[in-house]
């Protein structure tokens, strides 16, 4: 018999705790419970990629009546209702919430719906007082968006508050430049807003392959969206009315209905209690861990966006689902960090796997297939925005060490490139393919001479 009150307690009802603590439970008969502070899901569910998406769709049907006007049909285009969007979206982020919730009890989770902390490598503390005694503790409380110290108090918005507000406002100012800021300022810049979006480096898309952020950039630039780069803040005020007064250093002084803080994220470990129990925390607080997601204190394991290793939703709950396997199933199994797809949801978007051209660069000779075009569907209506296929292929091996999209459904396509790459495919298995015609994607296995070899 457990002298514990639970086998797992599981912190946070997010993307990672949700699927471990299924998992620990229904697949592996431990007893498992979980607090979450907020409402079940988590980041992903409620203030995430699944709001975000449904953002993404509304913003694309406006351009799609563009398009529709272009192709020959007699539509006028109206202006965006928030309002009407913001209520179905209440009502799906509440749907879905209750199906996180529903899915965890079935399967034999005890969901406490408040605040958790870590009280000793076996206690937790829940905010109503009580302690709870488990065998192991799961840490997968997220991250949470970060605004630069002097900006914190003026009620600026972050991603958190994005999908809350009331109305739309007209002018917005983005700061950031990762995949965030960019998604952020194309949807509501496609929903009627005018954004600018300002970012202190040299190109937005930090990290992703060079074509990539520039056509991204391109694109963004042509749909009417003001973009900076080399810009930073220098000073922001609030004013009277609400309005922000923005200073920057290219000596501008500029008046925004509002400002979005897309300056990334951090790990969610405030007053959380690991140090004090002895969990050895990195730079900006991620909890460290092991292959196996195990910390340094042999009970306490965190998985997801707290750990800091690749943020993403289908990442964390890989994580939470080999955690339970390893540690309640008898099967030890490593979360496999490489060769992950993932996708930035701009208009057209854009599909990353593998290597960057600059990071195969370091490695060794490549060659690089490149093809940049005005797909069939927006050149019949000569409108200007550009696809992107591109293969990074190593010299000596053939193997394809990346592939690179911006295309419409570059989504979509990525995932199966990342089968394709995860597989050890190499560019002469491109070749031999036949190509699917008319596609964009075709060019893929088009790409018969490299642009560039080094
Ligand atoms: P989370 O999902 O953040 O869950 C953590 C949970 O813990 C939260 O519900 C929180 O309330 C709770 N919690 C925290 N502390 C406590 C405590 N002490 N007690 C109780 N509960 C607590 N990823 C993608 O793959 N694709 C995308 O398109 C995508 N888009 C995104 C868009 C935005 C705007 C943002 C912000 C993120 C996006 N992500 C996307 C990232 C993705 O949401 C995260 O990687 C994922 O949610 C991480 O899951 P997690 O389980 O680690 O944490």
């Amino acid at each position: 018999m457990s002298t514990f009150d639970y086998d797992l307690f599981v912190i946070g009802g997010g993307s990672g705790g949700v699927r471990a603590a299924r998992i620990a439970s229904s697949d592996h008969g431990a007893k498992v419970a979980m607090a979450e502070e907020f409402r079940m899901g988590g980041t992903c569910v409620i203030r995430g990629c699944v709001p975000k998406k449904l953002m993404v769709f509304a913003a694309g049907h406006g351009a799609a009546i563009d398009e529709a006007a272009a192709y020959g049909w007699q539509v006028e285009k109206g202006r965006f209702d928030w309002r009407a969007f913001r209520t179905r979206l209440d009502g799906e982020l509440r749907r879905l919430e209750s199906i996180y919730t529903r899915n965890a009890e079935a399967a034999g989770v005890t969901i406490f719906h408040q605040r958790a902390t870590v009280a000793d490598p076996h206690t937790v503390r829940l905010a109503d007082g009580r302690l709870i005694t488990t065998r192991h503790i799961l840490v997968a409380t997220g991250g949470t968006p970060f605004v630069p110290e002097p900006y914190a108090d003026l009620g600026a918005m972050t991603s958190n508050e994005i999908f809350l507000m009331d109305r739309l406002p007209g002018s917005m100012l983005v700061l950031g430049g990762g995949f965030i800021a960019c998604e952020m300022a194309g949807i509501l810049q496609g929903l009627g807003v005018a954004v600018t979006l300002m970012y202190r480096g040299t190109q937005i898309l930090r990290g992703f392959d060079s074509d990539l952020q520039g056509h991204v950039a391109a694109a963004l630039m042509q749909q009417g969206l003001n973009l900076e780069v080399n810009t930073d803040l220098t000073a922001l005020e609030r004013l009277p009315d609400g309005r922000f007064r923005a200073s920057d250093t290219q000596g501008r002084v500029r008046e925004f209905d509002t400002v979005l803080f897309a300056t990334g994220r951090r790990p969610n470990v405030d007053g959380l209690g690991l140090a004090e129990a002895g969990v050895n925390l990195g730079d900006g607080g991620a909890v460290i861990v092991d292959d196996y997601s195990q910390t340094n204190i042999p009970s306490i394991f965190a998985v997801g966006d707290v750990t800091d290793r690749i943020q993403l939703t289908p990442v964390a709950i890989r994580e939470g689902h080999a955690f339970a396997d390893t540690v309640f199933g008898g099967t030890p199994i490593k979360p496999d960090h490489t060769m992950v797809a993932s996708a930035v949801f701009t208009r057209p978007e854009a599909g990353t796997v593998g290597l960057t051209e600059e990071q195969a660069r370091a490695e060794g000779p490549v060659e690089i297939y490149m093809a940049s075009f005005n797909p069939m569907q927006t050149s019949f209506i000569k409108a200007e925005t550009k696809a992107l296929m591109k293969l990074v292929v190593c010299a000596k091996t053939r193997k394809v060490l990346g592939c690179h999209i911006v295309a419409p459904g570059a989504g979509e396509l990525i995932q199966l490139a990342g089968v394709i790459l995860k597989m050890g495919a190499t560019k002469d298995d491109f070749d031999r393919t036949m190509a699917v015609h008319p596609t964009m994607t075709e060019e893929l296995v088009l790409l018969r001479k490299p642009t560039r070899t080094a």
